[in-house]
């Protein structure tokens, strides 16, 4: 429930060769409509398939879904938009690697989140990238970042000599992508999860003293922290904050780890309660963490559960059925000063349109979290108008604060400008689009 657009029509290339003939089409034509890419449209809480702009021809690529290519042993794969994380998550069930996986729906694309600058259970997307081919908007293809040449295709340098063009190319609007080189990540012999629980009281303390950890190495992968409207949102348990910890390694690291790790949450005095996977598993219906404990060993095989706690639907149906569902996606400092201010943040949002957001921490570092704030809401028009207010009420109180998002709603694509630290840097990727792409055969998207 986003600004609808005036979209004229959808285009469903079934192969990189097709998109290159739909782009040089559009190309040819004057001042017609342009084109805007997704891969399996499920970006859900951030706009769906809803462009940013008016005047535009969607471009769906979800037929593309070749796994070109899967080198184990080297940890990469190439794909197209249209593999989803499921499908790449079981081809490399059983081997010793993993690929990050989101806690979104088994069916969403991995190129697609890679695109947008989505996170995993393990790190950032755009760390799992290596290389894109690209349809520039003139038709040419290309590829950017790294490849794998012949019999002998080396290591992995995504960056490659000189400037590097890969990051050009997502929250973009300068090429289409039609595959990527993604990497993958060793697999763990072997892992524990701990839930953490402690009241709103030591919010401060606990996060100061998870980040604490975070620095000292007693992590793996992105740290999670649950309040109780979004653990209730997701489908699982708990009156307190919760927190989710991954530990993995040996089995002998794994179980010196884990008990440093509840060594130092006894000593701290903080936290109410510490479960741990393998001695204390999550009750049946406690959908977040069982389905998080898959997550950290990339497996997605459990979100629809958690997708359909939180929207009321199949992934199939979200869009036509499900419940509402905003996203506001900021980055925050790892400190508990930070986290308890966007909590007050939040409670000004509710008291002041009577929408309760929840929020959850994902610690990307020990310097950066990705704050997840999610309005759920009726889809009634009174619903999504509240809903909406309280999202533009959120963008303001955490741009005031200095907490800016790192991914933009198609209704939001304004902001850009307005948080640009430096109108120059906006000014030269205006120019590179000017270049590549004068007639605009691809439209404006949610960054430009
Ligand atoms: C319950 C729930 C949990 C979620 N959990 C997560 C999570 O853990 N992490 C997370 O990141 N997100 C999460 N999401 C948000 C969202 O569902 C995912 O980011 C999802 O992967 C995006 O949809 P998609 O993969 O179909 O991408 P798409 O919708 O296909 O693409 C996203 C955007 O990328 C660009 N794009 C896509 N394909 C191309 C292309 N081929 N060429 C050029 N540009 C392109 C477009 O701008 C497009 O709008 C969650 C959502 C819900 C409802």
């Amino acid at each position: 429930m986003f600004s609808p657009r005036d979209v004229y029509g959808v285009v469903r290339p079934r192969s990189a060769e097709e998109v290159r003939t739909v782009v040089r089409a559009f190309a040819r034509a004057e001042g017609g409509p342009r084109l805007q890419a997704l891969s399996t449209g499920r970006n859900w809480g951030l706009g769906s398939r809803e462009p940013a702009r008016d005047a535009v021809v969607t471009l769906e690529l979800q037929a593309l879904d070749a796994v070109r290519d899967l080198d184990v042993e080297g940890g990469w794969a190439i794909v197209e938009p249209g593999v989803t994380q499921l499908r790449l998550a079981e081809l490399l069930a059983d081997t010793d690697r993993m690929l990050n996986v989101t806690a979104s729906s088994g069916h969403t694309s991995v190129l697609g989140n890679i695109a947008d600058r989505g996170v995993g259970l393990r790190r950032q997307r755009t760390l799992d990238l290596a290389g894109l081919e690209v349809v520039l908007p003139d038709g040419e293809l290309i590829r950017v970042g790294w490849w794998p040449q012949g019999e002998r295709p080396g290591a992995v340098n995504p960056q490659g000599l000189g400037p590097s063009p890969l990051a050009l190319f997502t929250q973009s609007d300068l090429g289409i992508i039609t595959a990527g080189v993604v990497r993958l990540l060793p697999r763990p012999e072997a892992q524990c999860v701990l839930r953490l629980g402690f009241g709103r009281d030591r919010l401060t303390e606990a996060v100061d003293e998870l980040r604490r950890w975070t620095a000292q190495g007693l992590v793996s992968g992105v740290l999670k922290v649950y309040d109780t409207v979004s653990t209730r949102s997701y489908g699982g348990h708990g009156d307190e904050y919760l927190a989710h910890l991954c530990v993995d390694g040996t089995e002998r690291s794994v179980a010196a780890v884990t008990r440093v790790v509840e060594e130092e949450a006894a000593r701290s005095g903080l936290f109410t309660r510490v479960l741990r996977s393998d001695e204390q598993p999550p009750a049946p219906d406690d959908l977040v963490a069982r389905a998080l404990e898959r997550l950290y060993a990339g497996d997605p095989s459990r979100n629809e559960t958690m997708l359909r706690s939180a929207v009321g639907e199949e992934a199939e149906l979200v869009d036509a059925k499900g419940g509402g569902w905003l996203f506001f996606l900021p980055l925050i400092p790892f400190t508990g000063r930070a986290v308890a201010r966007s909590q007050e943040l939040l409670a000004r949002v509710h008291a002041e349109t009577g929408v309760l957001a929840g929020s959850t921490v994902n610690a990307l570092d020990p310097d950066v979290i990705d704050l997840v704030v999610s309005f759920r809401f009726a889809r009634t028009e009174a619903g999504a108008a509240r809903a909406h207010r309280a999202l533009d009420r959120t963008y303001e109180l955490f741009a005031e604060a200095g907490f800016h998002p790192y991914r933009l709603d198609s209704d939001h694509h304004q902001w850009v400008d307005r948080l640009s630290a430096d109108p120059g840097a906006r000014d030269l990727v205006r120019r590179l689009k000017q270049t590549i792409d004068p007639r605009q055969v691809i439209a404006p998207g949610r960054y430009a």
